[in-house]
C-alpha cells in the first residue's frame, strides 16, 4: 500500500473518533420495531415516522432511537435543548 493510502486510513481513524465532524442533512431508514416495520426521515432537524405514536406526537421510541445512535451527528434537537 502506497504512504498516501496508509495517510488516509490513519485521518479517516481521526475523524471516526470526531463523530460531531458530521452533520446529517437528510436521511431514511428502515426501522425494524417489534411488531412492525417504520420508515423514519430526518430533514433539516426535522423527524418523521410511519407509526402511530408519531402522529399524535411529534417523537416516539423509533425517532428517539435514532437520536440516541447518530448524537451529535445531528443538528441540535428538542431533547438536547
Ligand atoms: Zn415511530
Amino acid at each position: 500500500m502506497d504512504s498516501g493510502m496508509i495517510g488516509k486510513i490513519q485521518k479517516a481513524r481521526q475523524y471516526a473518533e470526531e463523530p460531531e465532524r458530521v452533520t446529517f442533512e437528510s436521511f431514511t431508514v428502515d426501522f425494524a420495531g417489534n411488531h412492525d416495520h417504520y420508515t423514519i426521515g430526518y430533514e433539516n432537524g426535522a423527524w418523521s415516522c410511519t407509526c402511530n405514536f408519531f402522529q399524535g406526537h411529534s417523537v416516539c421510541s423509533h425517532t428517539m432511537t435514532m437520536e440516541r445512535l447518530l448524537g451529535a451527528m445531528l443538528k441540535a434537537t428538542a431533547e438536547e435543548a
